[in-house]
């Protein structure tokens, strides 16, 4: 059974995800921040959802449930349990560690606290199949399983700690790296280039990141997505994914993760 998933243009510089079983006729949806958008990929491919999954309460992210929910009322939704109050039409009220079936699979919930105190994850250890183009693609190879993260990594950055310590940030950020190499991140917004180019003043000599960089750029110049990213493409280049790494800590005037950490962070906070 082929489960198939494609990000959809939400908003100017956000995505949701949709995730569907063509044999079946149902779909997750994974942040909608508006119901437009979802409902039109729904109907030109005769598809019921069956839940929306919340990664974390802004209503970036949230903002469609209601409206989603008055059209599907049997529509499950899942949110941390954490931002009960906070999540518009949570139905299913979920934590670290749980496990949910959903269109035939087991969907693992990852606590990823930073970006906000109720942020989650949620993981599927097999690939979907993606119609559009994955930009990077593991070295020619398949995608071992699928991420959907909302805004805790970006392509080339993290999420803003709006709620968080740097501690939790950086603890979720190491818990996302035990992950294999192949996951595919599927993140809530395209700030990859914006990203990469604050990275470089950091490390003007990474020749990976400016490789790195110099695709993204021709990319977007094409208006094409960058997302999903490739975790161990993301290892290479994202410098919050390298807090660990000499020559980051170097870069910032650091000796330890979490004082490198928090310079990146606050490094980034200023563009
Ligand atoms: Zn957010």
């Amino acid at each position: 059974m082929n489960l198939f998933v494609e990000q959809i243009r939400d908003l100017e510089d956000i995505y949701l995800f949709l995730i569907w079983n063509e044999e079946t006729g149902q779909a997750v949806i994974v942040d909608p921040a508006v119901p437009q958008p979802a409902l039109t990929f729904l109907k030109e491919r005769s598809l019921t959802p069956v839940a929306i999954l919340n990664t974390h309460h802004h209503p970036d992210h949230v903002g469609g449930n209601l409206s989603l929910q008055k059209v599907f009322p049997k529509m499950k939704i899942f949110g941390a349990k954490h931002d009960s109050a906070r999540i518009p039409g949570i139905t299913d009220h979920i934590s670290e560690g749980e496990e949910l079936n959903l269109l035939g699979v087991t969907w693992k919930v990852i606590d990823v606290k930073g970006h906000t105190l109720g942020h989650i994850a949620y993981h599927v250890n097999q690939p979907f199949v993606h119609l559009g183009q994955c930009q990077f693609n593991h070295e020619g190879r398949q995608a071992s399983g699928e991420l959907f993260i909302g805004d805790t990594l970006f392509g080339g950055g993290c999420g803003k700690l709006f709620e968080g310590s740097y501690a939790d940030m950086l603890v979720s950020l190491n818990r996302l790296q035990s992950l294999p190499d192949s996951t595919r991140l599927w993140c809530a917004h395209e700030y990859t280039e914006k990203n990469l180019w604050v990275a470089r003043k950091i490390l003007p000599k990474d020749s990976q990141l400016e490789e790195h960089y110099q695709q993204v750029v021709a990319l977007r110049k094409e208006h094409l997505p960058t997302v999903p990213l490739s975790l161990e493409v993301e290892r290479k280049i994202n410098p919050f994914l390298r807090s660990h790494d000499p020559a980051v800590q170097a870069s910032v005037g650091q000796k330890n993760e979490i004082d490198t950490f928090r310079a990146l962070r606050d490094f980034r906070d200023q563009f």
